[in-house]
């Protein structure tokens, strides 16, 4: 029973990482919930993400480092439970920040950072931090098991046609037909998994100083992520893979003499982007969606904010 005065039936669109986390937020406030996505698990932008937390491709920035403080805070709590796919990680950005003092990054308002030499041949000093990472085939099957009800596989039309006393629109890229919303748009992500090779599987590095040629390394318990690439791409198509950029990104961990395995798979991703997440009510509806490279990293914020917002009495 709702611990409210008022009794909110909530329908949420989308099982993506945001989708499910504001479910779950939501059902953890006392309400009652029932997800509708038109696809889950492998099928969502989600299932392809890192996922480490690092706030990238979001703003705008002071809410983003608001959301992405609270969603750390979560994401460090349940890593005390193996289940949930989510291990405590060292991480390191590599920047052109000169010497041992500059100014701390924007995405550090709220963590502990400190400088440090990143760990690959040659590199300069980096920012350090510690960062949870999930691993999303563990992590969105452990939300969607936490959900009172199974997940209603459909897709919807018409947010207003939505049963329930509020609709939270969490449809990542799919909000841009459904909101609609021309400020969304797909940024072509692209991956390549591997063995772990002789890479520390504690520690995680990313390289955003050349838009051209990001480069990250992230272990899971199993395998190393490598990335990355992010470009836009024609709204409607889906994603193909790009040959070259795996090249690409193969090439530059050689070059950083980090050791690789062999190459497993690759995957490819449309990042759901604008420059600053939606996150408002409107109505009955709260729009939750354009979280771009920072999903994971934001999800948890976020669902407080939406939670928030439906306890507000229109
Ligand atoms: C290569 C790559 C690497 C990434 N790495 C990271 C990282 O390291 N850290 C990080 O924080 N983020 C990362 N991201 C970003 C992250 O994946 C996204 O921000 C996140 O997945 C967005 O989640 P979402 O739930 O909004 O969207 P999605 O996962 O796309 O889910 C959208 C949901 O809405 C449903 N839906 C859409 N339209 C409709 C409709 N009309 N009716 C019903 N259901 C609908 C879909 O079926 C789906 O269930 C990465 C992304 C890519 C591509």
């Amino acid at each position: 029973m709702s611990r409210y005065a008022f009794v909110v039936q909530i329908t949420v669109v989308g099982a993506g990482v945001i989708g499910l986390t504001t479910a779950l937020a939501l059902e953890e406030h006392g309400h009652t919930v029932r997800v509708v996505a038109a696809a889950t698990g492998p099928q969502t932008t989600s299932d392809v993400a890192g996922a480490v937390w690092f706030p990238y491709r979001a703003g705008p920035p002071d809410k983003v480092a608001i959301w992405a403080g609270h969603t750390r805070g979560w994401l460090e709590q349940l890593s005390a439970d193996p289940t949930t796919g989510i291990d405590l990680l060292i991480g390191y950005e590599i920047t052109n920040d000169e010497g041992m003092d500059p100014p701390r990054p924007w995405w550090a308002a709220a963590i502990d950072v400190s400088r440090a030499p990143a760990p690959v041949t040659g590199s300069p000093l980096a920012w350090k931090f510690a960062a949870p990472r999930v691993e999303p085939s563990r992590f969105l099957p452990w939300l969607t098991a936490r959900l009172r009800s199974p997940i209603e596989i459909r897709a919807v039309t018409d947010l207003d046609a939505e049963p329930g006393d509020l609709v939270i629109n969490c449809a990542g890229l799919g909000a841009r037909e459904l909101a609609p919303d021309d400020l969304l748009y797909p940024l072509f992500g692209q991956i390549v998994l591997t063995a772990p090779g002789g890479v520390d599987l504690g520690v995680t590095v990313t390289d955003h100083r050349d838009p051209e040629t990001i480069f990250y390394v992230i272990p899971r318990r199993t395998e190393l992520v490598l990335g990355g690439i992010s470009r836009p791409w024609p709204p409607g198509l889906p994603p193909e893979r790009d040959a070259d950029v795996s090249r690409r990104i193969l090439e530059q961990a050689a070059a950083l003499g980090i050791p690789v395995g062999e190459t497993l798979r690759e995957r490819v991703g449309l990042r759901p982007y604008r420059l600053e997440v939606r996150l408002e009510r409107v109505g009955r509806v709260i729009h939750n969606y354009g979280h771009g490279g920072a999903g994971f990293t934001l999800c948890r914020g976020c669902a407080e904010s939406v939670v928030a917002l439906a306890e507000l009495r229109a």
